[in-house]
C-alpha cells in the first residue's frame, strides 16, 4: 500500500538559514504503539494505510514519506531563567506541513528520531514512557477543549535508550499549528540578525495572524496577539489544574498551543505551590506561578521584536518601541484576569454579568479556591461536586470537607449570586448543574493511573491500561460507571511525593 501525504513545506522553502536539513536515524524494529485515526482523518490522511508496517516505518523514522523535507529547527531559549543561545531541535525533525480538512496548515514532526546538528551531548532519542505520556496528556487537553499539539502516532523502535535505566525506545509524531516559539525569535535576536528576525516575524504573521500582514504596525500587533493567546491558554490551564512543569521560552508556542509535554501533570489536592517536576527545585514553574511566567516569557519575546517595532534606529524611535511593547507586557495581567474570570464564571455556573460584577465574582472565585487549598480538597472533584450542589445535592461536596463552616458561608454567597440570575430557582439550579458539568470535568488523567499505564506499556509491553485510559480521557465530562476508577484521586500518600521527570 502506498502512503501519500500531501506535504507543502513553507518552513523549508521560505526560511533558509533557520534550520539544518537532517535525516531521521534508522531503527531496528518499528512497531506502531498508537495511531490517532481521528486526527489522521482530520489531516486528510488515509488512516487505514497508515495503520500498517509502512506506516510504522514512517512513524519510527525508518522511511521518509515522499514530499517530506526533514529539518531540525534552530531556536534558543531561557531555561529556568538562564539564557541558552543555542538549543534547537536536538531530537526532533519537522517532516513538513499539510493543510488539514478545515484549511489549516499543520506541522507534522518526529520526536526522538535521532541526533541532529543541535543535539549537543544528547542521543536524540526518546523512550516509550515519556512519548506515550505526551500522547495521553495531549489527548486529555484536547478533550478538555484546551489548545494543544497532538500526537498522530507513537512507534516503538526496537532499540534500547540509556537513561538512568535502559528503556525501550520510541518515536512520537507530533502535529502542531506550528513549532514557532519565543525561542525561535531569541535565536536570531541573540545574533543581532535583524533581517532574519523580520523574515521570521513576517512568516509568523502569515501563519498565525494573517490579518496583520503588510500593516505598518504589524510587529506590535503580533506581540498583542501572542499575549492574548497566552492569556487565554494559561487561564485554561489554571481552570483544569494543569501544571506544564517546564515553561521555558523554547516551550512557549506563538500559536498559543500547549507544547512539549515533559514533566507536566495535573493537580490533585489543590495547592497553588504545587510542583511535580524533579528538576524544578525552586518551584519557578509551580502551578500558581504560571501566569507570571507567561508574562515573563512574553517580555523576552517583546525584547526580540523591539528592532522591528521601532521605525528606525534613532533614539526616539527605539524609546517609542520600548514604551509600546512595555504597555503590552503591563496589560498582560489584565488580559489574563479577564480570561481567567470568564473561565471561573463558567465553572461557577454564572452566565450573566455586568462589569460591576467583576470584583465580586473574582472574589467569589478566589475565596472558593482558598477554601479548596485550605483543606487540600481535590481540585477536580471539588468543582464537579459544586455542580451537584447547584441542583440542591450538597452532600457529595460536603463530604470532601473535614470542616464545613467556611464552605457553608461561601455557599450562601454563591447561591445569592446565582439567584440574581434565576427567575425560577429550581429550574435555574438544574440548568446550571448541566452547564457546570460541561466545563468542570469529571475525570482528568490522574497521576498514579498515568504512571501505572506507562509502566505496563514500557516495562511489560502491555498497552491495555494505556488504551483504556486513552478512551476514558477522551470523554472527560460524562459520568459513567465504566470509567469510575479514573475519577478517584490518588491516595494522598502517593500524591504528596509524586515526582515527574523530563522526557529526555
Ligand atoms: P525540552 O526540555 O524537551 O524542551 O528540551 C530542551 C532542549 O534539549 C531542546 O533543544 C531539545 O531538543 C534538547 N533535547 C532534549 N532531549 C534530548 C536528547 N535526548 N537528545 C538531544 N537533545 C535533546
Ligand atoms: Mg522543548
Amino acid at each position: 500500500m502506498s502512503i501519500g501525504i500531501p506535504f507543502d513545506n513553507t518552513y523549508a522553502r521560505e526560511l533558509p538559514g533557520f534550520y539544518a536539513r537532517c535525516q531521521p536515524a534508522a531503527v531496528p524494529a518499528p512497531r506502531l504503539l498508537f495511531l490517532n485515526r481521528e486526527l489522521a482523518v482530520e489531516l486528510g490522511l488515509d488512516a487505514a494505510a497508515l495503520d500498517s508496517p509502512e506506516g510504522a516505518a514512517i512513524f519510527a523514522g525508518n522511511a521518509v514519506p515522499e514530499g517530506a523535507e526533514p529539518l531540525a529547527q534552530a531556536y534558543a531559549g531561557h531555561q529556568f531563567g538562564g539564557f541558552s543561545p543555542q538549543l534547537g531541535d536536538g531530537r526532533a525533525l519537522l517532516l513538513g506541513e499539510v493543510i488539514d480538512r478545515h484549511g489549516r496548515r499543520r506541522d507534522i514532526a518526529l520526536k526522538g528520531s535521532g541526533r541532529t546538528p543541535f543535539s549537543r551531548g544528547g542521543d536524540g532519542k526518546a523512550a516509550i514512557g515519556p512519548m506515550l505520556r505526551e500522547v495521553l496528556i495531549g489527548e486529555a487537553m484536547f478533550a478538555l477543549g484546551i489548545p494543544t499539539t497532538r500526537a498522530l502516532a507513537a512507534a516503538a523502535t526496537g532499540e534500547v535508550v540509556y537513561r538512568e535505566d535502559s528503556l525501550p525506545g520510541a518515536v512520537l509524531t507530533r502535529v502542531a499549528s506550528s513549532h514557532l516559539r519565543v525561542g525561535t525569535f531569541e535565536f536570531f535576536s541573540a545574533r543581532g540578525d535583524i533581517e532574519r528576525l523580520r523574515t521570521l516575524a513576517d512568516y509568523t504573521i502569515a501563519r498565525h495572524d494573517a490579518e496583520l500582514a503588510g500593516m505598518p504596525d504589524r510587529y506590535l500587533g503580533l506581540l498583542r496577539q501572542v499575549a492574548q493567546r497566552q492569556a487565554s491558554l494559561i487561564a485554561q490551564w489554571m481552570s483544569v489544574g494543569f501544571i506544564h512543569g517546564v515553561m521555558n521560552t523554547d516551550n512557549m508556542s506563538l500559536s498559543g498551543e500547549t507544547i512539549d509535554y515533559g514533566p507536566c501533570a495535573f493537580l490533585e489536592a489543590y495547592d497553588p505551590q504545587t510542583v511535580f517536576s524533579s528538576i524544578d527545585t525552586r518551584g519557578r514553574y509551580a502551578f500558581g506561578n504560571q501566569p507570571l511566567i507567561a508574562r515573563w516569557n512574553l517580555a523576552r519575546f517583546a525584547e526580540t521584536l523591539l528592532p522591528l517595532i521601532a521605525e528606525d534606529e534613532s533614539e526616539p524611535a527605539v524609546a517609542r518601541a520600548v514604551a509600546q511593547a512595555t504597555e503590552v507586557i503591563d496589560d498582560f495581567p489584565a488580559l489574563y484576569q479577564a480570561a481567567f474570570l470568564k473561565r471561573q464564571r463558567d465553572k461557577l455556573g454564572l452566565q450573566q454579568s455586568s462589569p460591576d460584577d467583576d470584583d465580586h465574582d473574582l472574589a467569589l472565585a478566589d475565596d472558593w479556591l482558598t477554601l479548596l487549598s485550605g483543606q487540600e480538597i481535590d481540585f477536580t472533584l471539588g468543582w464537579r461536586r459544586l455542580a451537584d450542589a447547584a441542583e440542591g445535592n450538597e452532600a457529595p461536596l460536603r463530604g470532601l470537607f473535614a470542616d464545613t463552616a467556611g464552605l457553608d458561608a461561601w455557599l450562601q454567597r454563591w447561591r445569592a449570586r446565582c439567584e440574581r440570575e434565576d427567575q425560577d430557582a429550581a429550574a435555574g439550579g438544574s440548568r446550571r448543574a448541566v452547564r457546570m458539568r460541561r466545563v468542570n470535568p469529571w475525570l482528568i488523567p490522574r497521576n498514579h493511573l498515568v504512571e501505572e499505564a506507562l509502566a505496563a506499556a514500557s516495562g511489560s509491553d502491555d498497552l491495555t491500561l494505556f488504551n483504556a485510559m486513552l478512551k476514558a480521557i477522551a470523554d472527560p465530562y460524562r459520568e459513567t460507571p465504566e470509567h469510575a476508577r479514573y475519577a478517584e484521586p490518588a491516595p494522598q500518600a502517593l500524591t504528596s511525593c509524586y515526582k515527574t521527570f523530563c522526557g529526555t
